[in-house]
């Protein structure tokens, strides 16, 4: 088994776009600048936009965040994100979920200009993808793709089985991986909670993704051995021997998937780091404009 190491790979890749980001401030006198919204003080969610906002210092992009209380209203919010669409400052605009549930998330998705929409969760963007047409793809897919091309890993031809089909990871990852492209070239099912027979599909899986939100839901006996294991989930405990407070877990049980596997990602250290590495790299090219003008 070897392990396909986010930290590494996603440190590689960071060093690459903090010389492109020099590049650009050098060229263009300002840094590429990021923009988060964050609503409410869910823990999870305040630790992800800090390490988002972390890791922009380090490359050298400028970030900045918007924090609402819980009771924000939707009109309020929706005013926000219209007057960062209007602002030429801002390349990109991410604005961190979940939310509260007295606002539409597909509201505010669809809010967002799409040419600022570096998490790739906007239908024009979706849209652009299921047409192998450039667009920012999904931060978290992102990732995974750039681990597999980091590795060097051929995905032609294998069978990929997904679990999970939510809108920013199960369902583009499957597309993504039935693309035309390498990483892509597979041949991709994917599972749900209706699916009957998981088990049995997902022991044909030459890859497996999974992105279900249940520790240790991907068993030994679910694997074929050799397969190549990408474990997406993060299920946070509480726990008295961690400084945080608590613990991280996937949705594979690792240590008896791993002796069986070509290849996995561990939690934490896999998909996470490279997903903020895919948000990264699509707020520098909207700056370049590499992709929309
Ligand atoms: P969602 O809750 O939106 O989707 C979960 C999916 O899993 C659904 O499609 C659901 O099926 C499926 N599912 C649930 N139970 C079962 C089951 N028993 N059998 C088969 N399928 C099942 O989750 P997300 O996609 O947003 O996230 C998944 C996990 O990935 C979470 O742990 C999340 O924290 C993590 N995550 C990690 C990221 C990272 O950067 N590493 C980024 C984003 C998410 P159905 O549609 O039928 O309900």
């Amino acid at each position: 088994m070897q392990l396909l190491d986010g930290k590494f790979a996603s440190e590689k890749i960071k060093e690459e776009i903090a010389v492109e980001a020099a590049e650009f401030l050098e060229s263009t006198g300002r840094q590429p600048h990021l923009m988060a919204i964050l609503v409410g003080n869910d823990g999870g969610s305040e630790t992800y936009v800090a390490s988002k906002m972390k890791n922009c210092a380090k490359v050298g992009f400028k970030s900045s965040l918007v924090h609402f209380d819980n009771t924000v209203t939707e009109a309020e919010l929706l005013a926000k994100v219209e007057e960062i669409n209007q602002d030429e400052s801002i390349d990109g605009l991410i604005v961190q979920l979940p939310l509260p549930a007295h606002i539409d998330p597909e509201k505010v998705t669809a809010a967002i200009d799409y040419r600022k929409d570096v998490d790739g969760f906007h239908p024009v963007n979706l849209g652009r993808m299921m047409r192998n047409l450039p667009c920012f793809i999904p931060a978290t897919p992102y990732g995974i793709l750039l681990l597999l091309q980091a590795y060097g890993i051929d995905t032609a031809g294998k069978h990929c089985v997904v679990v999970g089909r939510s809108n920013i990871v199960g369902s583009p990852m499957s597309i993504l991986m039935a693309r035309n492209a390498n990483p892509g070239n597979c041949t991709v099912t994917l599972t749900h909670s209706k699916t009957t027979n998981l088990k049995e599909i997902a022991l044909q899986g030459d890859i497996i993704i999974a992105a279900i939100g249940r520790k240790n839901f991907v068993t030994a006996d679910m694997v074929k051995p050799g397969a190549i294991i990408i474990d997406v989930g993060i299920n946070r405990e509480t726990s008295e021997t961690t400084k945080s407070g608590f613990k991280l877990f996937g949705d594979v049980d690792f240590e008896n998937v791993a002796p069986k596997a070509s290849w996995i990602t561990p939690v934490p250290g896999g998909v996470g780091l490279m997903t903020i590495v895919g948000l990264l790299k699509n707020t520098l090219a909207s700056a370049r404009k590499e992709i929309y003008q």
